[in-house]
C-alpha cells in the first residue's frame, strides 16, 4: 500500500494519542510515537544481505515501528525478525515464526539466548480462543541440595565464582520448548523452524556495536575457557564492528538438532557434550573453575511443561502472564492490581495524575509486589497464586500507600491468606535477591491472530562463559537465580536450590486481550527489571496514553524493594527530584530493559521495539503499510 493511501486511511480512523486519555486502551488505530519518528526516516539496510533462504519477503529495514498486516514480528535483532517475517510470509503460524526467530537469535544474540538456555513461551491460539504457556526453564540436577551454594561456614559462595563455573549450569529447556511449541501450534517441522538459524550461523552476520561491546565486556571471562575464546574472541579480541561473524560450530549444532530433533540434547551427542563440560569445564592453563553436577539422567528427565497462564484483569483488559517458576505473571498482575487499588484509596485515577505522582505510584506498587514475590513465589508447592493476584489482596496491600511519602524500603511482605480487612501488621522486611541482566524477548502475531510472546535466556550476558566444544553455543548459568542462602533467617525462602527444582525467574512474556480479542503482546529482557519494564510499558500505554513505541522508549524506573534505579533521563529530571523529595532512594543507571511489543487492531498490526536501548530493536510486518 502506498503511503498516501495509508495517510488517507489513518485520517478516516479515530487516532487517540492524547496524553492522559487512555488512548492506548481505547484507540482504534495506532498512533505513531515520537520515539519512532526519526528512526523511520533513516531505515538501515540489511546488515547481512540476504541471510535467509531467499524464499521469503524482501529484506526489511531495521526500525522500531512498523505497521501493516499479514503478520508481525518484533525482536531485538533485524536478522532474527526477518527470519520470522519470512516464515509468516510463507504461511507459518506465530509459533513457527517465533521458534525460527528464537533460533536465529541464538546465532546473533548468543550471549543472551540459545540452545544452552531456557525460557518461557506464552501463546494465544486464536482458533481455540485460549492462552497457554510453556515452562522451558532450566532445571537443577537431581543431586542438588539447599546448601549447594553455601560455604562450609554457612556464608553464600561468591556469586561471580559460581556464575563462571559448571555448578551454575542447569538442564537446558530451550530445545524442548521449541519442539513442543512447533508440535502444538506449528504448521512446519522442528527441522524447518531451525533451518534459517543454521544458515545464519554458517553465513554469519555483521557485528554491531552491541555485539562488540558485550563480547569486549566478557573478554577476560571468555579467555578462561579456550573453546569460548576460539569461538567468540577470534584473533584474541572482540570482533570489530562491521566485520562478519560466522559460527560454523553452531551451524553444526543446529544441523544435528534438525536431524535428530531435541533428543540430540536430551539423550544424544549434544547432551553428552553439555554434561561433560558442565561437570569438567575445559579451562585455559592456570585457570580452574568449579565443576557441576549435571548428568545425562537429568537431561533425560527434562520436560518442557504446558501450564495455564496467570490471568488477571486491568482496566477492562484480560492480562495473561507466565506462572511459576517465573514470578513474572504474578508480579506484573500484582503491580497492576495495586495501581488500580491506589485509584480507589486516593480517589484520583492514575490517568489524571502528574507524571511524578504516576511514577511514585508505580514505584510503590512495584516495591510491594517484589516484597510479596520474594517471600511467596518459587518452584515449590502451595504458592498462593490466586491470593497474590487477587484484587482483595491488592486492596489490603494498598493501605500502606501514601500519595506524598515513599514507603520505607524494604517494604514488608504481606499475608495472602484470603482474609483481607483493615491494614494488618505486616511480615518481615526481606532484602533484594541478586539477579542477572541479560535475556531477549520476541513477539509474533500471525495472520490468523495467534500471538507468541517469548522470553528466552542463558541468564547472565555470556551465561556461564562455557562453550560446548564443537557446537559453538554457551551454557547457561541459570542456577544462580536460586537464592544461595535464605534471604532472612527464620523466614521460609521458596527459592532455595533443590534437586530437580527450577530457579525462580522474572521473565514476563505477556499477552493481553480485550473483549476476548487479541490486543497486545509484550515482554522485555533485563533480569528482575523485566517485571518493572513490562508493567511500566503496559501502564504508560494503557493509562498514560503514550503511543506504543513511546511507552517502550519512556525513561524507566525500576523499584524492586531496595534502592530504586532510574535511567538518567528520569533521574536528572524534575520528576526524579520530586521522587527524591518524597523519600525515594534512587540511583542512576544507564539503561533498563529493551521491550518488544505488538498491538493488534484486528487485521492491522503495530509492531514496536526499543528505539535506542541495546542498539535498538527491530519491528516488522509482512505487508507494510507504513
Ligand atoms: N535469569 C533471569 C530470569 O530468569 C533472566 C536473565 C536476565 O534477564 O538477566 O529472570
Amino acid at each position: 500500500m502506498c503511503l498516501s493511501l495509508v495517510g488517507a486511511m489513518v485520517l478516516t480512523l479515530p487516532l487517540a494519542a492524547t496524553a492522559g486519555a487512555a488512548s492506548g486502551a481505547a484507540g482504534a488505530a495506532p498512533a505513531v510515537g515520537r520515539a519512532a519518528a526519526p528512526a523511520v526516516g533513516r531505515a538501515a539496510t540489511s546488515p547481512t544481505g540476504s541471510t535467509h533462504d531467499g524464499q521469503g519477503s524482501a529484506d526489511l529495514p531495521k526500525v522500531p515501528l512498523m505497521v501493516g498486516g499479514g503478520g508481525a514480528v518484533s525482536s531485538v535483532d533485524r536478522d532474527a525478525s526477518q527470519v520470522g517475517i519470512d516464515v509468516l510470509a510463507r504461511g507459518g503460524t506465530a509459533a513457527d515464526a517465533a521458534i525460527a526467530t528464537a533460533a536465529a537469535l541464538g546465532v546473533t544474540e548468543p550471549y543472551s539466548t540459545g540452545i544452552g538456555g531456557g525460557g518461557f513461551f506464552v501463546y494465544y491460539d486464536a482458533k481455540q480462543h485460549k492462552v497457554t504457556t510453556i515452562d522451558g526453564r532450566e532445571t537443577a540436577p537431581g543431586t542438588f541440595t539447599p546448601t549447594v551454594f553455601t560455604n562450609p561456614d554457612g556464608t553464600p559462595m561468591d556469586f561471580d565464582t559460581v556464575v563462571s563455573s559448571g555448578l551454575s549450569v542447569g538442564t537446558p529447556g530451550t530445545p524442548a520448548t521449541w519442539a513442543l511449541a512447533v508440535k502444538l501450534w506449528g504448521k512446519r517441522s522442528f527441522s524447518q523452524a531451525l533451518a534459517p538459524a543454521e544458515s545464519l550461523a554458517r553465513k554469519g552476520f555483521v557485528v554491531d556495536q552491541t555485539f562488540h561491546d558485550q563480547t569486549a565486556a566478557n573478554a577476560a571471562r571468555f579467555a578462561m575457557f579456550p573453546e569460548t575464546a576460539a569461538t567468540f574472541l577470534p584473533g584474541g579480541a572482540a570482533p570489530e564492528v562491521g566485520t562478519r561473524f560466522t559460527n560454523p560450530d553452531m551451524a553444526t549444532a543446529y544441523a544435528l538438532l534438525r536431524k535428530q530433533g531435541p533428543s540430540a540434547v536430551y539423550s544424544g551427542a549434544l547432551g553428552r557434550a553439555i554434561v561433560a563440560q558442565a561437570q569438567h569445564p575445559s579451562t585455559a592453563p592456570g585457570v580452574s573453575v568449579m565443576g557441576g553436577q549435571l548428568a545425562m539422567r537429568d537431561l533425560r528427565a527434562y520436560r518442557a511443561n504446558l501450564k495455564a497462564p496467570i490471568t488477571s484483569t486491568y482496566r477492562g483488559l484480560d492480562v495473561y502472564g507466565m506462572p511459576v517458576p517465573s514470578s513474572g505473571g504474578i508480579a506484573v498482575a500484582e503491580i497492576l492490581n495495586l495501581l488500580a487499588a491506589y485509584d480507589r484509596t486516593t480517589g484520583v485515577p492514575l490517568k489524571t495524575v502528574s507524571n511524578e505522582q504516576f511514577l511514585h505510584r508505580f514505584s510503590e506498587a512495584s516495591a510491594t509486589a517484589f516484597a510479596d514475590r520474594n517471600r511467596w513465589v518459587g518452584d515449590v508447592p502451595g504458592v498462593p497464586v490466586r491470593a497474590l493476584t487477587s484484587k482483595a489482596f491488592a486492596a489490603e496491600r494498598a493501605c500502606l500507600f501514601s500519595p506524598t511519602t515513599a514507603m520505607a524500603r524494604p517494604v514488608p511482605f504481606g499475608s495472602p491468606d484470603g482474609s483481607y480487612a483493615g491494614c494488618p501488621a505486616s511480615g518481615a522486611r526481606l532484602p533484594e535477591p541478586r539477579e542477572g541482566l541479560s535475556t531477549s524477548n520476541l513477539e509474533v502475531v500471525d495472520k490468523w491472530g495467534d500471538i507468541a510472546s517469548y522470553t528466552l535466556t542463558i541468564e547472565q550476558t555470556g551465561g556461564s562463559g562455557i562453550t560446548v566444544p564443537g557446537y559453538g553455543f554457551l551454557l547457561n548459568n541459570e542456577l544462580t537465580d536460586f537464592d544461595f542462602v535464605p534471604l532472612s533467617a527464620g523466614v521460609p525462602d521458596p527459592n532455595l536450590p533443590a534437586g530437580g527444582k527450577r530457579p525462580r525467574s522474572s521473565m514476563s512474556p505477556t499477552i493481553i486481550r480485550k473483549d476476548g480479542k487479541p490486543y497486545l503482546g509484550v515482554g522485555s529482557p533485563g533480569g528482575a527489571t523485566i517485571i518493572t519494564s513490562v508493567a511500566q510499558t503496559i501502564t504508560e500505554y494503557v493509562d498514560r496514553g503514550l503511543p506504543l513505541v513511546d511507552a517502550i522508549a519512556a525513561p524507566r524506573l525500576s523499584s524492586r524493594n531496595g534502592t530504586e534505579q532510574a535511567e538518567p533521563a528520569l533521574f536528572d529530571s524534575p520528576d526524579g527530584a520530586a521522587l527524591v523529595a518524597m523519600g525515594h532512594d534512587i540511583a542512576s543507571t544507564p539503561e533498563i530493559g529493551a521491550v518488544t511489543a505488538i498491538r493488534v487492531y484486528g487485521h492491522l498490526l503495530e509492531a514496536a521495539a526499543e528505539p535506542v536501548r541495546r542498539g535498538g530493536g527491530s519491528a516488522m510486518v509482512v505487508h507494510r503499510w507504513w
